[in-house]
């Protein structure tokens, strides 16, 4: 018990402490896949924006107003500003100086100074005949006020404030202005101006997104009035306006205006379809929180976005303490096995040593039995050898007495070493039965053959009931024999004074039953079935007396299980006993039949 004790509480102590590293060395290892997995978004996040920065390229010999609609119609941003290397504003500029006046300058001026007059006046159409007028002339197509606005853009805004809603000349003006408008090749008009008129052509109109870039040339304009420097730096940056940042292209003569909502969005588009299972990662904008895992660290979210964090949190179920509880269930399991061998292995030990310290004893009991009993009938007989050696005899009829006597001896003491061999080769497993089909009958006469001399002695009345036709039975028939001497030889030794024994064999059921009874000593019904163990002996001075050495029934009950067959008793202390053997009966192929 304690052999199998100590080692398992070993075990399990040892296990628990390996539990408990491996638990925390699970715990970061996974923590340390998820933060590799951060490092790894690091890096894409930073190679997107390293792309986003060299698509902010100004395009070679374009304007700069061809460059901000190209960028922003590319959708890179929502707004651009540009600048020259020299970091002055070249889009979007407020409109330039007045131009002089004259030629078809002063034609303008005054065409538009006369319908201001008209429509003053009320006169509607004569102002509008006016302003198209100046509209329908191409030499006027690119001459500027005296604010630096173009004049013929302007009279169409007035066209298309005051002319009717299905006019023609009204319909022409606006195709004509929208297409102006939205052409950034047109040098001739300020960014200021154009961004004006988009937003007041926006407002008259019915349908919506007129200009795609308006939304880029008001967030521009609107970074312009906070703060035209520019930026120092070519990394992502706060700008004055709330929730806008720039990102400068990497000579900073572009600078990309992105607001917050829109940054976010690009990023977890990006960083979204690559999430490990159970987890997602946010990006956080700087002075942003969210309830993050802590064992794995936020990262900044890329060198090019300064203050900008990766954060990561499980979904539902933490995998870090799944994976700890799936290891702790095959540690668990694990010690449990082992306990389970160590367990196996002390039983089979004890098991081991048990068989070894039975043996032993069994081989001391053996020796002092067999040296006893031998010595018995050698004694009796050397002493009757002696005896006639020395001529101590009467006449011839006490010779053969003496003669007879040793011969008796010799019998039994042969009967002696037989049970000692059968029961050895029985201990040592080698008993070899030569099974065959035998005629109970046989076996029988057989048995009462060799107790002959004893059954038909004066103070013994035997009685044979074999009835003919008994089934055959299958097995070896000395052994079996055996079987029915020891019971025979048995009734003898333990029944005193006038003995009536009976023998009797009979069929029943598909079996044949053998019964030997005595009228003898009987047994207690505590003795019937320790009768059948090893070296039992109800009482050691009868037995002795009787030559005995306790084999005889263990030897019958060997025998009669490995034909298949069982042996009982049916005793009381001082009214005889009856032993019952009973065999199966042979089938027609020779095997033993099944008992029906
Ligand atoms: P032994 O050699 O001592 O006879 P056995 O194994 O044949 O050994 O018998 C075991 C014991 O069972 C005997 O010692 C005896 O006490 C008891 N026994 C056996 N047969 C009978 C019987 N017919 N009547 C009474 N007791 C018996």
């Amino acid at each position: 018990m304690l052999v199998a004790l100590v080692p398992a509480v070993g075990v399990l102590w040892f296990m628990s402490v390996a539990m408990r590293n491996e638990r925390l060395a699970v715990q970061e290892r996974l923590a340390d896949v998820y933060l590799n997995h951060l490092t790894s978004l690091q890096r894409q996040v930073t190679s997107f924006w390293q792309e986003r920065q060299a698509a902010l390229r100004a395009g070679g010999q374009q304007l700069p107003s061809e460059n901000f609609a190209s960028l922003v119609r590319a959708n890179l941003a929502d707004g651009i500003v540009i600048y020259d290397v020299a970091g002055k504003v070249l889009y979007p500029v407020a409109a330039n100086g007045a131009a002089p006046a004259g030629g078809n300058a002063g034609l303008a001026r005054s065409l538009q100074a006369q319908s201001a007059e008209l429509l003053k006046a009320g006169q509607k159409e004569q102002a509008l005949a006016k302003l198209a007028e100046l509209v329908g002339d191409v030499r006027l197509r690119d001459v500027v006020g005296a604010e630096g606005a173009l004049i013929v853009p302007n009279a169409q805004l007035l066209i298309l404030k005051t002319a009717d809603a299905n006019a023609l000349v009204r319909r022409q003006a606006r195709d004509d202005l929208e297409k102006r408008l939205n052409n950034y090749s047109d040098a001739a008009m300020s960014s200021s101006q154009r961004h004006f008129l988009m937003a007041e052509v926006q407002a008259l109109a019915t349908a919506p997104n007129l200009f795609p870039t308006l939304a880029a040339e008001e967030m521009a304009a609107e970074y312009l009035e906070h703060d035209a420097a520019r930026p120092s730096d070519a990394k992502l940056q706060r700008t004055p306006l709330p929730k806008v940042w720039s990102l400068p292209s990497a000579d900073r003569t572009v600078v990309a205006l992105f607001r917050e909502e829109r940054l976010k969005a690009e990023l977890a588009a990006l960083i979204g379809p690559l999430a490990l299972p159970d987890s997602r990662v946010s990006v956080l904008a700087p002075g942003e929180v969210v309830t993050a895992d802590k064992r794995v660290p936020e990262l900044d979210a890329s060198e090019l976005l300064p203050g900008w964090r990766l954060a990561l949190s499980f979904n539902g179920a933490d995998p870090l303490a799944a994976a700890s509880t799936r290891q702790r269930r095959f540690y668990l399991l694990a010690g449990f096995g082992v306990v389970l061998i160590i367990a196996a292995l002390a039983f089979m030990v004890a098991r081991f040593v048990a068989a070894q310290m039975r043996l032993a004893r069994l081989k001391d009991e053996l020796v002092s039995t067999v040296s006893h009993e031998l010595k018995t009938p050698l004694a009796s007989m050397r002493a009757l050898v002696d005896t006639l050696a020395a001529g101590r005899f009467r006449d011839e009829a006490q010779l053969r007495d003496y003669l007879q006597l040793i011969a008796k001896e010799n019998v039994r003491l042969c009967h002696l070493i037989e049970n000692f061999l059968a029961f050895s080769r029985m201990e040592r497993g080698k008993h070899r039965f030569q099974f065959k089909n035998l005629a109970p009958g046989d076996v029988v006469r057989a048995a009462v053959g060799v107790m002959k001399e004893k059954l038909e002695s004066l103070d013994c009345r035997f009685e044979l009931r074999l009835p003919p036709d008994l089934p055959r039975i299958r097995g070896d028939a000395e052994a079996l024999a055996t079987v029915l001497v020891n019971l025979l030889d048995n009734a003898c030794k333990y029944t005193n004074g006038a003995k009536r024994i009976a023998m009797q064999a009979r069929a029943d059921r598909g079996h044949v039953w053998f019964e030997v009874e005595d009228n003898g000593i009987g047994l207690a019904p505590a003795e019937t079935q320790k009768i059948f163990e090893r070296f039992y002996q109800v009482d050691q001075s009868l037995t002795r007396q009787c030559g005995g050495c306790g084999l005889g029934l263990s030897i019958v009950k060997f025998i009669v299980e490995a034909h298949g067959g069982t042996v009982e008793v049916r005793s009381a202390p001082g009214e005889g006993s009856v032993f019952r053997v009973r065999l199966p009966v042979a089938g027609n192929d020779g095997s033993e039949a099944q008992a029906s």
